[in-house]
């Protein structure tokens, strides 16, 4: 039966109460491009950067306010989720999560290299590529055993501001017996530590307190039940939030806007880059994933998808897979109603080292830098920049253009040299927020996927030794979030 569609008043009223939070922030992304465009053609001289800070102080206020809750929230809920569950249930929900992760990485990686093969953004000349910035000198070993290194933190209250960094230094011509450099593997070592979050360390070792907690039973209660306060705390901060982000997105792109290079930029060599890699995201992002999850789940994806959009509004707006990470909760557990068991282990790893658009992206770069250059690759060499591309996104951090930084990474398996990492670097920064809309939709699709292939054993898990029906801890929390609502 078809369902009748009434335009009373009371019913037009109903329906924008029912959808106020989408209303509102599909009205902060057009209103902040609105205002962004009336800023930066209301007078001929460029926008200083003070201005240009002036303009995005609201939103640059909400987005330090929705950092504030990484830490509390990888940290609470991946204990309270781990330390929740029995091992066994732990493990397989941890594999099915990593499995999804592996499989979709390696699927956007090959997407990514079928794409700028075929189209051939780079057609071997670099004329019209401005060049900007300046690159650091790495040595590939580094990266990869820094991402190990950062994954064991000596000192956990260090990993929650700073994360280590293998540093090289470049002899001096002047202390050269010949003027030829020697190779990077002859270079003094250093060490550096990075203003930035370990979320690496934080994350792995949060899920070993969650396991032992989860051994320990009745002793680790106090302990988990802490961590479960802690969580549903923050998730409470989190709805709070969610109400001002229409606001703080508004002034997040209208900056934005001020901001960005010249259109033309976009319209060049570099715009069939910028094209494929957007080609590519989509196409996983709305097919792939889908498919994967209709396949799976034996659902449409269609709602599932329309019910995180707040979530990728404000990756879209933020660049940052972390920083979006109490929205994606928010938007999983209320809207999608999926068990806080599932999504707060999956996510926090997930927003860490699930990145599928940064993967597709990292190929796709290489391969393109690689067509500009006039450098013909053999097969070899492109498997190599999948594996690379792989660890690339996995090890980059979420956060904005992070995945510009491990670029070089990839780059260095085919030769070329981390300087022509500044091709690509003029339209990055708004690759970059597609990409992490990308990297969000995949964690949610694989929390979802996770959820549905584990709804039994959950379920099971709920009805404990005595035959007492547990009441499933969403339940709980949501009240929380309810009974915080003004
Ligand atoms: N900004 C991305 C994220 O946070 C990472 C990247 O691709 O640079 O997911």
């Amino acid at each position: 039966m078809s369902r009748k569609f009434s335009c009373s008043p009371k019913a037009i009223k109903e329906l924008i109460h029912a959808n106020l939070l989408p209303i509102l922030t599909v009205s902060g992304v057009t209103g902040g491009a609105v205002l962004g465009l009336i800023l930066r053609y209301s007078r001929e001289e460029h926008w200083t950067k003070r201005e240009v800070m002036y303009v995005g102080y609201i939103g640059e206020l909400f987005l330090r306010a929705l950092k504030a809750l990484i830490i509390p929230l990888i940290v609470s809920s991946l204990v309270s989720a781990i330390g929740s569950l029995d091992l066994s249930l732990s493990k397989k929900i941890g594999l099915r999560a990593i499995a999804y992760y592996m499989t979709t990485t390696v699927l956007a990686v090959i997407l990514g290299i079928i794409l700028v093969v075929s189209i051939h953004p780079g057609k071997g000349s670099d004329e019209g590529i401005k060049k900007a910035g300046e690159a650091r000198d790495v040595y590939t070993p580094d990266l990869l055993m820094d991402l190990l290194r950062n994954l064991f933190p000596p000192n956990l209250i260090q990993a929650c501001f700073e994360t280590h960094k293998t540093i090289i230094i470049q002899p001096k011509l002047k202390d050269l017996e010949n003027d030829t450099l020697p190779p990077k593997a002859e270079w003094e070592l250093g060490t550096e530590h990075t203003r930035a979050l370990n979320i690496m360390g934080l994350v792995s070792f949060a899920t070993l307190l969650g396991l032992a907690l989860s051994t320990l039973g009745a002793k680790g209660k106090p302990l988990l039940d802490f961590f479960h306060s802690l969580s549903d705390a923050s998730m409470v901060i989190t709805s709070w939030l969610i109400w001002i982000s229409p606001v703080g997105i508004l002034f997040l792109v209208a900056s934005m806007i001020i901001e960005m290079e010249d259109f033309s930029v976009m319209l060049g060599q570099l715009g069939l880059y910028f094209g494929t890699v957007i080609l590519g995201i989509f196409i996983h992002g709305f097919l792939i994933l889908p498919a994967i999850y209709t396949i799976f789940t034996r659902k449409l994806p269609f709602r599932f998808l329309a019910n995180m959009s707040q979530a990728y509004i404000t990756a879209f707006a933020t660049a940052s897979s972390s920083g979006t990470m109490p929205v994606t909760f928010q938007c999983l557990e209320e809207k999608n109603k999926i068990d806080p068991r599932v999504t707060r282990f999956v996510i926090p790893i997930g927003a860490t080292i699930n990145m599928d658009g940064t993967a597709l992206y990292e190929a796709v770069a290489a391969i393109f830098i690689a067509q500009v250059r006039g450098i013909a690759l053999t097969i070899g060499q492109v498997v190599a920049i999948s594996i690379t591309a792989t660890a690339a996104a996995i090890g980059a951090a979420g956060i904005p253009q992070a995945g510009l930084v491990t670029m070089v990474m990839v780059l260095d398996v085919v030769g070329l040299p981390a300087e022509d990492m500044t091709l690509i670097i003029a339209v990055d920064w708004l690759l970059d927020r597609f990409r992490t809309m990308i990297n969000v939709l995949g964690d949610s699709i694989g929390a979802g996927l996770v959820y549905e292939l584990s709804k039994k054993e959950l379920e099971q898990m709920s009805i404990n030794a005595n035959g007492d029906v547990e009441r499933p801890s969403n339940e709980i929390a949501m009240d929380a979030v309810e009974s915080s609502k003004m």
